[in-house]
């Protein structure tokens, strides 16, 4: 057997070791302690955000998102189908129903016209996701929610320090999330935040956060006891995960520079051949800068795809395809009042694989696997 390059692999980047040392001996582990706050507080300064409070995962703080802004029975919410389930499932879970919208074929991010197409009287949230750490057309997006007086959200779990025209990824739309899943660019194991852009959602996002308490109010002294006041869940992230994550995030420009370092490589050695094999490659969209949080090919057709992943898994090159539309999906179909069409998402699914990614890939490895692509390319 070859050696194995596999898909990801997780990796201490500077302190998190100490850190998680010194949050046990601080005697503060559960959620709101020292690292929490050192998190909170660097990802608020990044974003200029009103407030960033650490959660679980993404899936959570996409879930807070949808109880921020009170949707429910009767509310519908645009979501692109081109997604992990989690940017649907917050909102179904809050008993809202989802309409499924097209990405755009170049930076499949979703599209305003597909998005506008969906909209009427019942929608109360568009969801976009900026796939990869790539924006798409958030001008266009802008202009819809501006016309139509509904919310934009960013799910931004691939897009953390990216910015477009020097205004980070996440700042755009009412709430931003991220996640800190051991597969992203920034990782406590399991882990997310939520960015708030506007005041007006501070107070409640504490409550749902602390089980709908205002246990918040009670530490900064505004109450002399915290009740119950409203529903919530136990959102907030473990000071252990906070401690691991500020180390990472701290090591911030080596992890960047790693991440641009494999995704520049990957595009120098495949640019050359790719219009002899018809690749498509990840959009480069002018006025960013990217988080290179994956590097994927677009085949020409999904033959061709399902064959250069078996070639490449027989070399021990572990690259994997990604989202299976969610407007086709059992659930999808089920937690919906409309259903759509979606084409690019059904092509775009199934031309692309997404190639082994992280921080320690060296060049060698980075050669070995354009080597087995291109060999799968000219044997299929
Ligand atoms: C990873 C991911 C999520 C879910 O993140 P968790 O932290 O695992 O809940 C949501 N949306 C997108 C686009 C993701 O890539």
């Amino acid at each position: 057997m070859p050696d194995q390059i596999p898909f990801n692999r997780p990796a201490l980047v500077g302190r998190e070791l100490e850190y998680l040392k010194s949050a046990v001996s601080s005697g503060h582990t559960s959620a709101g302690g020292q690292f929490s706050e050192r998190v909170s507080a660097l990802l608020a300064d990044w974003h200029g955000a009103e407030d960033v409070l650490l959660t679980t995962s993404c899936t959570d703080a996409l879930e807070m998102t949808s109880m921020l802004l009170g949707i429910g029975p009767g509310d519908a919410v645009i979501v692109p189908s081109f997604t992990f389930t989690s940017t649907a499932l917050a909102y179904a879970r809050t008993g809202a129903v989802v309409r499924f919208c097209d990405v755009d074929p170049i930076t499949l991010a979703a599209d305003p016209s597909s998005v506008e197409a969906l909209v009427d009287e019942r929608v109360r949230a568009i969801v976009t996701v900026h796939y990869a750490g790539i924006p798409g057309d958030i001008e266009g997006l802008l202009e819809v929610s501006n016309r139509s007086g509904i919310p934009i959200i960013e799910d931004n779990a691939h897009g953390l320090f990216a910015t477009l025209d020097g205004r980070p990824l996440g700042t755009f739309g009412r709430m931003s999330t991220l996640s800190f899943h051991e597969t992203k660019n920034f990782s406590c194991g399991e882990g997310g935040a939520l960015v708030l852009n506007s005041s007006v959602d501070v107070d409640n996002a504490h409550i749902f956060l602390d089980k709908g308490t205002n246990r918040r109010a009670f530490m900064l002294g505004q109450v002399d006891k915290y009740t119950w006041q409203s529903t919530g869940s136990s959102f907030g992230l473990s000071d252990l995960n906070a401690a691991y994550l500020l180390a990472q995030l701290q090591a911030r420009d080596d992890v960047l520079r790693e991440r641009h370092r494999v995704a520049t490589t990957y595009r120098e050695l495949i640019s050359p051949i790719a219009d002899e094999f018809g690749l498509q490659l990840p959009a480069v969209v002018p006025g960013t800068t990217p988080a290179d949080h994956m590097f994927f090919v677009l085949f020409s057709t999904s033959a061709q795809r399902d064959d250069v992943l078996q070639s490449l898994r027989s070399a021990g090159v572990h690259a994997t395809f990604h989202y299976v539309p969610l407007h086709s999906s059992p659930a999808g179909r089920r937690f919906t009042d409309r259903r759509t069409e979606c084409p690019v998402t059904d092509d775009v699914s199934s031309r692309l694989l997404r190639l082994p990614f992280y921080n320690e890939l060296e060049g060698p490895s980075i050669e070995r696997v354009v080597a087995a692509l291109v060999e799968a390319l000219q044997t299929t």
